[in-house]
């Protein structure tokens, strides 16, 4: 059987330079094409994409390389460009960058459509981080009252995590109501209690030495329920994005989540 032919945007940085070595690991996937403005370190080349076609401009390397699915993880403006170069030349892109718009993603919802490609995005490919939202989504009716304490290295410029934002829209919904938050009489420290999504209040922790972490705590009559992920190196993304590399091409139009293709059938 021919191989899927594999292109990586952002092939220079820290995500993109992981998916290169895990497509390597992979049978039946083979990387033709590498794109990043930046240098890419010729180690990561000669090893892990032998004979793939380099470049800093998308359009070029896809039409030199030829590949069937993209797989980006640069920056939401670069990203924008790259999944449109793509969809013209019938590449199905599997894209992990976050920081996309609403608007940004209804256009490519519309052009998949329009050209029948399948797409797929995921704002997190950790499969536990994943399965702690449905965990989350079976416990919230049973519990009035919910924490989200979510911890990432410092250098992540955004908070509360797109993930903790997202933990706490399906913890409402599911409940169909917001959860209850006891009110603090006297803050001695101002800001202590956390920010505060529909009475879910999260909290954001930022330290050198964590990759990205979050524990969601239940409180009931008498009992609590914690529920924790952690993601403690960039490999833990790498089972996600290798099953939407495979699936993308047999999705119908643009898929977004994870929990789309662990959980649904999101084709058809
Ligand atoms: P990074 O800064 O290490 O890498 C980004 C790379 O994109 C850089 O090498 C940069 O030169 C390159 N780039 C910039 N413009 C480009 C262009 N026009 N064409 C091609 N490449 C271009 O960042 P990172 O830590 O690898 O993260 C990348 C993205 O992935 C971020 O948006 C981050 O939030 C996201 N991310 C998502 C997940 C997930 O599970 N979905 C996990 C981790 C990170």
């Amino acid at each position: 059987m021919a191989s899927l032919r594999l292109a990586v945007c952002g092939a220079a940085g820290r995500m993109g330079g992981q998916v290169v070595q895990a497509l390597h690991a992979e049978a039946g996937l083979e990387t033709v094409g590498l794109i990043d403005p930046a240098d890419i370190p010729a180690a990561l080349v000669d090893q892990f994409a032998p004979g793939a076609v380099t470049g800093s401009d998308a359009g070029q390397v896809f039409d030199a390389a030829k590949p069937d699915v993209v797989v980006d993880f640069t920056t939401a403006s670069a990203a924008e460009r790259s999944i449109h170069a793509a969809l013209d030349r019938g590449i199905s892109p599997v894209v992990g960058t976050t920081g996309l718009s609403d608007q940004a993603i209804d256009q490519i919802w519309r052009k998949c459509r329009e050209k029948k490609i399948g797409a797929f995005i995921a704002p997190n490919f950790a499969l536990g981080a994943v399965m702690l939202m449905r965990l989350c989504e079976v416990a919230a009716p049973f519990f009035d009252h919910v924490e989200i304490v979510e911890l990432h290295h410092d250098r992540k410029l955004d908070a509360p995590s797109g993930t903790a934002l997202q933990t706490a829209r399906m913890i409402v919904s599911a409940r169909g109501r917001p959860a209850i938050d006891v009110p603090t009489e006297k803050f001695t420290v101002q800001g202590v209690r956390g920010g505060d999504y529909q009475g879910v209040k999260i909290h954001s922790v930022r330290l050198p030495g964590l990759v990205a972490h979050q524990e969601v705590l239940f409180g009931g009559l008498g009992q609590t329920l914690s529920l924790r992920h952690d993601s403690t190196s960039r490999d833990s993304f790498m089972p996600g994005v290798m099953m939407a590399v495979r699936r993308v091409r047999s999705l119908d139009g643009l898929v977004v989540g994870l929990d789309k293709l662990m959980f649904e059938s999101a084709s058809g």
